[in-house]
This record gives C-alpha cells, sequence and structure tokens, in this order.
C-alpha cells in the first residue's frame, strides 16, 4: 500500500490522502533530523522555549481550524477536541518553560576518596527521538512525547496514526509555520502504516516514544532491540475506579460516566471497571445509570462523544459485551444491541466474572463493568488482579489517599477521574501492559535525556592519586585499613 486514505468515521468521507513514506525516506528524515539536532541543542533551553511557546500561540490563534479536523477525522464533538488541544498545550507550555530548570547540571559529593574532585550530572538529549502515535487522542497523546522530547533538546521524527494523519501533519506544520526561519528537520512527520513505524524504530533515531496497544509496543520493542535504541511505552490501560461507602456518590457516578464513556470509551486511561462497596452499590448503580440517561453519541453538535474512530474496535467492542452476557454478566444499561455499525450507546454491566475478557482485557468502548465489593481490601484486591496498570480512580470523603497507595497503577485520581493527565507537572506512564517510562513533567523531560555523570580533579594530590601506576607504596598499604575502617562498620 503506498497510499494513505483517511476517512471521516462518520460519514466514510475521504479526508485526506498521503503517499506512504518508503523506509529511505524514513531513513532521509531522520538524516536530516540529526544535522538539526546540534542546532536544536545549540540554541538552548531559551531558544527552544520562544519556538515551542510560538508553536502553541500559533496552535491557539488557528484552533478553529485543527479542531474542525479532529472533529472530521477522529470523530470527536468539537467541545473534546477543543478540551484535548487546550490540555495539550498546557503541557507544552508547562515543559518549553521547566525544561531549563529541571534539566540543569546537578552538583553531587564526590565522596571521601575523591576529596580533591568536584562532581556533577548532566542531562543530555539524545539526539533524535522516534514518535509514534495512535489516533484515540491524535494531538495530545503525541504530544507528551513530541513537545517534552523537544523541549529536553532532542529533534522529533513523528509517524502518525494511520487513522489520524491529516491531523499529525497539521499540528506538525503549525510549528514550521510558527518558527519559519528556523532549518527543516526539527519536527517532521513521516506517514504510513505499521511498516513505517518499524521502519522508524531501525532508522538511527536515538530513542523511541511508543504510544499505542500492548501487542504492537512488543513489535516495537523488538524492532528498537536490534540495535539497542532505548523506548518509552505508554500501552493500553484497563483502569479501575473504586466507590467506598463513604463516597459522594453522585458525583462518583457523574465522574465514573464520564469517566467510561467520553470519547466513545476510546481512552487509554478510561474507567473500565468498578468496584464498589456493597451497602451502596444499588444507589450508585441507579446514578449511574441516571447519568447515563441524556450521554448519546453522534455525530451532530449535541452528542456525547462520536463514532468509534477505528471500525474493527467495534468488534472488540461487542466480543467482550457477549462474552460478559455469556458468562453470567447482566447488563443494566444497553446490552450487545448498543454496539451499532458506527456507534456504540453506553453500556452498564453487573456480576461479569473477574476472568472474563471485559474485566481482564481493554474494550475501548464506552462501556463499563459494576462489581460489588464486600470491602476496600477486596476493591484493591480485584482492581489490582489485572495485568494493566495505567491509571486508577478512588471516591471516598475519607480514605482516598490511603486506598490510592495501594493501587499498582503509574497514576491514581481520588474524588475525580483523569485528573492526573491534565496537570503539566505530573508525569504520565503506567506498568506491566500499561508500559514504561514516562512523559510529562520533570520526569518527563528526564526520560528524553540520558545522564552524563562529570568528575573533575580541582588539584592534584602528589603520590595520592588512586588511578595511577605512580600511587605510592604507602597508599597502597593504607587501601586496606581504608577498606575497613569505611566499610567493616
Ligand atoms: P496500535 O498499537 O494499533 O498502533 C499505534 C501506532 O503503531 C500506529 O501509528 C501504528 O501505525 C503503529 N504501528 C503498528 N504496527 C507497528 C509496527 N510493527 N512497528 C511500529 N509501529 C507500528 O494502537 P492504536 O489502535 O493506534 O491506539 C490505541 C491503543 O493505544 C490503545 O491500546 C490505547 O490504550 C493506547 N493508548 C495509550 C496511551 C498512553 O499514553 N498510555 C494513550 C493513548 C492510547
Amino acid at each position: 500500500m503506498n497510499k494513505l486514505e483517511s476517512l471521516n468515521p462518520a460519514t466514510d468521507e475521504v479526508v485526506a490522502t498521503y503517499d506512504v513514506a518508503t523506509d529511505e525516506q524514513v531513513f532521509a528524515a531522520v538524516d536530516r533530523a540529526q544535522e538539526t539536532a546540534e542546532w536544536w541543542r545549540g540554541i538552548g533551553y531559551d531558544g527552544r522555549k520562544q519556538r515551542l511557546l510560538a508553536w502553541r500561540r500559533y496552535l491557539a490563534a488557528h484552533s478553529d481550524e485543527l479542531i474542525d479536523l479532529m472533529h472530521r477525522e477522529n470523530g470527536k464533538p468539537k467541545p473534546d477536541a477543543t478540551l484535548e488541544l487546550l490540555l495539550a498545550l498546557e503541557h507544552t507550555a508547562w515543559s518549553a518553560k521547566h525544561a531549563g530548570k529541571v534539566l540543569k547540571p546537578e552538583k553531587r559529593r564526590p565522596g571521601m576518596l575523591f576529596a580533591n574532585f568536584s562532581a556533577r550530572t548532566e542531562h543530555v538529549p539524545y539526539g533524535v527521538v522516534g514518535v509514534i502515535g495512535p489516533w484515540n487522542y491524535p494531538v495530545y497523546t503525541p504530544n507528551g512525547s513530541i513537545a517534552t522530547a523537544l523541549a529536553a533538546g532532542n529533534t522529533v521524527v513523528y509517524k502518525p496514526s494511520e487513522h489520524t494523519p491529516a491531523i499529525g501533519q497539521w499540528y506538525a506544520d503549525a510549528y514550521a509555520l510558527a518558527n519559519p526561519s528556523d532549518p527543516d528537520g526539527v519536527l517532521t512527520v513521516v506517514q504510513g502504516y505499521g511498516a513505517t513505524g518499524a521502519a522508524l524504530c531501525r532508522s538511527g533515531v536515538q530513542k523511541l516514544a511508543f504510544t499505542g496497544s500492548a501487542a504492537t509496543g512488543k513489535k516495537v520493542m523488538a524492532a528498537c532491540a536490534e540495535n539497542l535504541v532505548p523506548v518509552v511505552m505508554e500501552l493500553g490501560g484497563k483502569d479501575a475506579a473504586i466507590v467506598a461507602a463513604d463516597a459522594d456518590l453522585a458525583k462518583a457516578a457523574e465522574l465514573v460516566a464520564w469517566g467510561a464513556a467520553s470519547n466513545g470509551g476510546q481512552t487509554c486511561a478510561g474507567v473500565e471497571r468498578v468496584y464498589v462497596e456493597e451497602e451502596v452499590r444499588d444507589e450508585f448503580l441507579g446514578l449511574l445509570t441516571k447519568e447515563f440517561a441524556n450521554v448519546k453519541p453522534g455525530s451532530g453538535p449535541g452528542a456525547s462523544y462520536g463514532p468509534m474512530t477505528m471500525p474493527s474496535q467495534l468488534e472488540v467492542v461487542r466480543k467482550h459485551v457477549e462474552d460478559a452476557i455469556g458468562s453470567g454478566g447482566q447488563p443494566v444499561l444497553g446490552g450487545l444491541s448498543s454496539v451499532g455499525d458506527r456507534y456504540v450507546e453506553p453500556v452498564v454491566l453487573v456480576d461479569v466474572p473477574e476472568d472474563s475478557l471485559a474485566i481482564q482485557e481493554e474494550t475501548f468502548g464506552p462501556t463499563v463493568t459494576v462489581t460489588t465489593v464486600r470491602d476496600l481490601d477486596e476493591a484493591v484486591r480485584l482492581s489490582n488482579a489485572v495485568n494493566f496498570g495505567l491509571g486508577a480512580s478512588v471516591f471516598s470523603k475519607r480514605r482516598g489517599p490511603e486506598i490510592a497507595e495501594r493501587l499498582d497503577t503509574g497514576m491514581v485520581s481520588v474524588n475525580s477521574v483523569l485528573g492526573f493527565a491534565g496537570m503539566g507537572a505530573l508525569p504520565f506512564g503506567g506498568r506491566a501492559d500499561s508500559g514504561f517510562g514516562r512523559i510529562h513533567g520533570p520526569e518527563g523531560l528526564r526520560e528524553f535525556t540520558r545522564p552524563r555523570s562529570v568528575a573533575v580533579q580541582r588539584f592534584a594530590l602528589p603520590g595520592l592519586n588512586l588511578t595511577s601506576f605512580n600511587r605510592s607504596k604507602t597508599i597502597d598499604r593504607l587501601l586496606p585499613r581504608m577498606l575497613r575502617l569505611l566499610h567493616k562498620r
């Protein structure tokens, strides 16, 4: 396939067509980014800050155009596209403004044996970072890697998802339009399918940031392993929400409904499972189904969320609902008939066995399971009993932070959903099948640099140099004594 066509998921109209980049074109883009990397690094934190903030201003000033494109190519309602862009720009601004401070060299103590030295660590950008992105948040998600990597001093070659190529192109072209005197190669897009992503892994990039499914993540790691290219893996999720008996149940229901169904449930850190204490189960379920009463998919102005962006996802959602019902789960809202040929209506399932697909695998649709638990210990145990560990949320007036601490995930929100995703200073990422490494915040900036240790001898100590053949015999005799003195206690 040497052409790439993206379709409007609400109408199947063609939104954009691109030539698929050949391997040679991918390698050439990375070579160009490599040449520009030295210049990019040389302009320093202030130079990069100015440029990233100019890009952010451009994106804000031309947001109507981008939001319209996001609506047409991804299918999400325009207000959701606006929120997505707003959050992305928060992260760009944070990284641009804080990179200098976060990544400045740090003094370290040289220790007694090297007391005549000074020591420091520096954070060195990798050079060129390859970024491979998904389609569900086609601006926010890749931006988490791209803006962070750029702010840390790397140039970037980006392959957007084949489902949202035009959004990726528009977003990256905006950088060049906002910074017309920059050389080519600060941020370059290569268009294509999986094979183009695989070529990017083998292109000579010095780091690869991947966001997508765990299955593809493993292929990306295998391709990167050929050249020992380090990777960041931002993968799928199966996030749980725990609703304690002392929670504000109305608030919990309102936020769980949004966490489960916004963006059609196509959110890596969306709520897919709820564990509710038995004494408040019925009340919570009543409130939750009520919350969904006015939640409707569509493509018009009043729609709560859009169509499924990737048609093949409909089959996954159908399979999970079918499996849940077939294994004894009960739909209390919607059911199999909620899965249409473009849109999926919200589905709430109760009493779904813990080993079924709807509990163990990422559904990525507007469905949620609600499981009754005896107490919060059981809620914690079941929340942790899946192989994903991206985010989670806890609703409790008194025990929120204590329960949050016991959840085996990269991120937790207390009395909210997805709160962690919008804060510039907080890192984003997971564990296990949800991946590893971090984007956003100080940890994200450090992720896109490697530490370099620098030891500077401030003055010589004749005969005392430990790393010389001219070390004195007296020192050699003293070494065993020092060894015991320092370490035998
Ligand atoms: P996907 O894994 O199908 O594709 C992701 C990207 O990988 C696409 O650009 C695709 O072209 C590329 N790709 C496919 N095969 C490849 C290969 N062999 N080598 C290199 N690249 C290849 O995922 P998707 O369907 O686009 O996105 C949905 C998934 O992304 C969900 O699992 C979701 O949870 C996850 N996601 C995670 C985060 C996060 O930050 N943790 C954010 C958004 C989405």
